[in-house]
């Protein structure tokens, strides 16, 4: 996403202004609609004739839709809203585990849900990705207008290729490419944590909408990191930044992390770690059946003490970590996301502990929070590089 710089008057031209003003009257109507074109100018201080203007154009275009309102009286007053279940993105979000494959309207609201196993076979994968990309666009009605796909890996956002991802070794991957030549619609590819981060922005809590600065944690099979600074993702040379699973925060983790260090922070601190200190405490080291970090949770909440010691651990040390990006970083807030978030309430205190103890100053001033999005993260963040720029003020 381009950034807004208003300095740059000498080359803000008119269509330029008519694109912010655009974008201005089309976020009042997703963040305060139902709303009448009066409202809309009274708040933006527009004038009417050029409110009328753009809705005329944003209703041609099927983003908006006119809504009665309710009557006080007289005749009911027309008010506008965002145009709802029509499909209009496409998010694919792969996981180490599993791939979703869903479409949304324009709120991110799901209509379509598809999800599969993703296969260490990269061919296998991209086969299963096309197939259900080319039947969730019939499925629409040839509506969709963009695909978005995340990618727990790195990312080269700017050719839409997956350079690097660590858990299944596979190297640039051109989904981008691919995607584009088998269903015709444009692509954006991103990291899975700057796209979490980035839903975070767009579909979060409106505490986290109005943070300019903030550190977004994915917690997953691996731990991931997505930098907001100033309100825009920050993606660092060749979409390499925010790669803090592997910095070394100690020796003799419970489990590897993608790349085989025993080092790493996502070695302490994913989903892996807590299942492997859960295979540990619960039965002295031999794996329990059939668990995954869903049912580990599940068996916490209902207060399972091996469960509960397992996710506390494992927030010890992703507390540890997010000190170290505090104390270099100094972010307004920092989010942790994924299946984990669920768990809040039992390791909320014991995260933030962590943080307090590890820190060589007072971080007060740092908020840190669940993401209200949790496993919802990646799926909205993949819809989010699809929506996210229809509504952000671009030049
Ligand atoms: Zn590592």
């Amino acid at each position: 996403m381009k950034r807004l710089n208003l300095k740059k008057t000498n080359v803000v031209r008119s269509d330029t202004l008519r694109s912010i003003n655009r974008r201005i009257v089309l976020n009042y109507i997703r963040e305060s609609g139902p709303i009448s074109r009066s409202e809309i100018a009274k708040q933006t201080a527009l004038q009417r004739s050029t409110v009328s203007l753009i809705v005329n154009e944003l209703r041609k275009e099927g983003m908006i839709k006119e809504v009665y309102g309710q009557s006080s009286g007289g005749r009911p007053p027309i008010l506008l809203s965002l145009q709802t279940m029509r499909a209009v993105a496409l998010g694919i979000a792969m996981t180490t585990i599993n791939t979703t494959v869903v479409t949304s309207d324009l709120t991110g609201a799901i209509i379509q849900q598809e999800e599969f196993p993703t296969d260490p076979d990269v061919d296998v994968t991209m086969g299963r990705i096309v197939d259900a990309a080319k039947r969730c666009i019939r499925h629409s009605g040839e509506t969709i207008e963009g695909i978005g796909v995340s990618v727990p890996g790195v990312v080269d956002t700017e050719k839409g290729v997956a350079l690097f991802v660590p858990h299944f070794k596979w190297r640039d991957l051109e989904i981008r490419k691919i995607l584009e030549r088998e269903t015709g619609v444009p692509v954006q590819v991103g990291n899975d944590a700057n796209s979490a981060a980035l839903a975070e922005l767009w579909f979060g809590q409106s505490e986290v909408r109005e943070v300019r600065d903030f550190i977004m944690v994915l917690v997953e099979e691996g731990v991931g990191t997505g930098i907001v600074y100033d309100g825009q993702i920050y993606e660092g040379k060749g979409g390499t930044a925010g790669e803090f699973g592997h910095m070394t925060i100690g020796q003799g983790a419970p489990v590897s992390c993608a790349t085989g260090s025993r080092e790493c922070w996502e070695a302490f601190a994913s989903e892996r770690a807590a299942l492997a200190r859960y295979a540990a405490i619960s039965t002295n080291g031999s794996k329990p059946k059939d668990i995954n970090i869903e049912k580990l949770i599940d068996l916490a909440l209902d207060g399972d003490k091996a469960a509960i010691e397992s996710i506390k651990q494992t927030a010890h040390y992703l507390g540890v970590g997010i000190a170290n990006i505090i104390q270099g970083m100094g972010p307004e807030a920092v989010i942790v996301t994924g299946a984990l978030a669920r768990a809040w309430t039992l390791i909320g205190d014991e995260l933030k502990a962590a943080v307090e103890e590890c820190l060589c100053r007072e971080y007060h001033s740092t908020l840190i929070i669940a993401s209200t999005l949790g496993k919802e993260s990646a799926i909205m963040g993949a819809l989010s590089l699809i929506l996210a720029p229809k509504f952000a003020p671009v030049v």
